[in-house]
């Protein structure tokens, strides 16, 4: 059996919307490294977290998805673990009943160029996921991806802990925007995490919540794996704010397979609130 199964027998669970912009809403300054405020603003950071349990995430993330040697290079080894600790523990304080599971992003350096190798990229989240796991962490969120080699190395190194293991990419690229900025497609990127043993995979970012209705529906045909779905918040539209009509594909998504759903860049609280009564007012 999933191992996220145990979590899923309700059926889908609500996860959390974007941290930067509200962050950035209590003070962070542009070009800063979120993830330093784990240490230097604790409480703000631990604030978000509380807006979106408040809100209704049966699922919460954390505040560490830079929080990698390569992301953040030039941070010294027992900082880069300190910050993947306090970000799990500020979100744990938050969290009463819901879930932490801890986000781990993508190093933001190109294997394909060469511009740096694997053995550095798997060192990186291997580092990574022991601290998040060291600190207690419900399960690993390898997130954003785009390249299926660094998630490969990024979910080997993350399920080396024993947690279980989300692998999500954007899909945000070519004519459909049905592909990864790499070129993947839900279907490549379904079979390669299947086979690297990720527990779940998924589509973060990217595209907004009406174009990932589809991709939803393709790695729910490409494979078995319960799917984790966060899009973009989107723009405004006339049938309403932004939030109640993100929240209007709440059943879309479910039926499309979502086991769960949240929001990624432009969401807030308020876009989780709105996905919360909608999945009330559906059941
Ligand atoms: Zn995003």
């Amino acid at each position: 059996m999933n191992r996220l199964n145990v979590w899923l027998t309700n059926g889908l669970l609500i996860t959390d919307g974007a941290w930067g912009t509200e962050l950035q809403a209590r003070g962070l300054p542009p070009g800063t490294m979120p993830d330093t405020w784990n240490l230097i603003h604790p409480e703000r950071v631990e604030a978000v977290a509380r807006a979106y349990v408040e809100a209704g995430s049966q699922v919460i993330l954390t505040n560490t998805f830079r929080a990698n040697a390569i992301a953040m290079q030039g941070c010294v080894e027992a900082d880069l673990d300190a910050i993947n600790r306090a970000g799990v523990a500020l979100s744990r304080q938050a969290a009463g009943e819901a879930l932490v599971f801890a986000s781990i992003g993508p190093t933001g350096k190109m294997l394909l160029s060469g511009e740096i190798d694997s053995e550095q990229v798997a060192a990186a989240f291997a580092a990574q996921a022991k601290s998040l796991a060291a600190a207690g962490a419900d399960a690993l969120i390898v997130e954003t991806m785009s390249d299926i080699e660094e998630a490969r190395l990024a979910v080997d190194s993350a399920r080396r802990t024993g947690l279980p293991v989300i692998a999500s990419f954007a899909f945000d690229s070519g004519k459909n925007k049905d592909r990864t900025m790499m070129g993947a497609t839900p279907e490549a990127v379904a079979e390669a995490m299947v086979e690297a043993g990720a527990d779940a995979v998924g589509a973060n970012c990217g595209v907004g919540v009406e174009q990932v209705v589809s991709i939803c529906r393709r790695l729910r045909a490409a494979c078995d794996l319960p799917l984790w779905i966060k899009p973009n918040a989107g723009l405004p539209t006339m049938e309403g704010t932004t939030a109640e009509f993100f929240a209007s594909h709440y059943a879309a998504l479910r039926d499309a397979g979502a086991a769960f759903l949240g929001g990624c860049c432009g969401s807030t609280p308020e876009f989780i609130r709105a996905l919360a009564n909608a999945q009330r007012a559906a059941s």
